[in-house]
């Protein structure tokens, strides 16, 4: 069954979980690496773990695993054995599942909040290249090339037991057709497609959002379709764009709406959290249903969409 549809059926929003990378660094990690947050599911795992016990514990009714950017490809290129990449993989799917077991063997943990489901990431092309091209769609790949890369960690992440796929900070329309095409290879598992966007119209390489809803709507195993790691401030207009053009659930998990300031190599702290919580509640009443955060995103950020969302 579709985990979503069942979380929906009983309450009027899913709340996801916020930033992996941000929580990791803020216990002290080093991720200033191509492999990001999958290098500390070799080095330091029980960390991972902690980071989604303090998402469900602010609230969040879906953890998303640490493999955004693992792959087989990544991991070699690090020395490991193709077979030890896969256990990695499969480790952050198994983290997640723990954490969630866990929590919610603590019967004080089940109060008003449907069981939390573990969505595995599958990342885009461009965050195994660590040049930025997730945010372009600038793929030198063909559809059948991003078939093959994206088939055998999509494997080993549905066999390691996850509730559901999220693919998300998908660029162009091409990288979404080719995950749906690997989808469709598994029919018990259902996905999320979730694009990053470059305006309030269009995701990154230029395509319109309402044109990639519309390929998506008659897909059955996709669960939802949205937009994440994107500025909060495209979010209104992109909810205007999906409604209308699908009956699926619409998920939205932005960045925190601080930039970057590449000079000084920190975050400005433009929006603050109060802000980012009261932009969760007006997306809710326009029309999304699975609300979260993404890059920057904290605990405290999902503790208060809990707090309107689950009086
Ligand atoms: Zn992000």
């Amino acid at each position: 069954m579709n985990p979503i549809e069942q979380i929906l059926e009983n309450y009027p929003i899913m709340i996801i979980d916020g930033a992996m990378a941000t929580e990791l660094e803020n216990y002290g990690c080093n991720l200033n690496d191509r492999l990001w947050s999958a290098k500390i599911l070799m080095e330091n795992p029980e960390l991972i773990k902690q980071v989604h016990l303090d998402y469900f514990k602010a609230g969040a009714d879906c953890a998303i695993t640490a493999s955004y950017q693992a792959t087989i490809e990544g991991y070699e290129e690090r020395g490991l054995s193709e077979k030890e990449a896969a256990d990695l993989i499969k480790k952050s799917v198994q983290l997640a599942i723990n954490a969630r077991d866990e929590f919610w063997d603590n019967t004080e943990n089940r109060k008003n909040r449907p069981k939390p489901i573990v969505a595995a990431s599958v990342g885009p092309y461009g965050a195994v290249l660590a040049d930025g091209s997730e945010y372009r769609g600038d793929y030198v790949l063909n559809e059948d090339e991003l078939v093959s890369f994206h088939r055998e960690r999509i494997r080993i992440l549905v066999e390691a037991g996850a509730d559901i796929l999220a693919c998300e900070t998908i660029p162009c329309l091409i990288e979404a057709k080719a995950i749906t095409r690997v989808i469709r290879e598994f029919p018990e598992i259902y996905a999320w497609i979730s694009f990053s966007a470059k305006d309030e119209l269009h995701i990154s390489n230029g395509e319109k959002m309402s044109d990639c809803v519309m390929w998506l709507e008659g897909e059955k195993q996709i669960a939802a379709i949205g937009i994440n790691c994107s500025s909060p401030d495209f979010i209104d207009s992109l909810i205007k764009e999906i409604k209308g053009k699908t009956s699926k659930p619409i998920i939205v998990y932005p960045n925190s709406g601080e930039e970057y300031d590449a000079t000084n190599k920190k975050w400005n702290e433009g929006a603050s959290s109060k802000q980012f919580t009261m932009c969760t509640q007006r997306w809710y009443e326009e029309g999304a249903k699975i609300i979260g955060g993404c890059c920057r995103t904290k605990p405290e950020d999902i503790k208060a969409i809990n707090d309107w969302a689950r009086k």
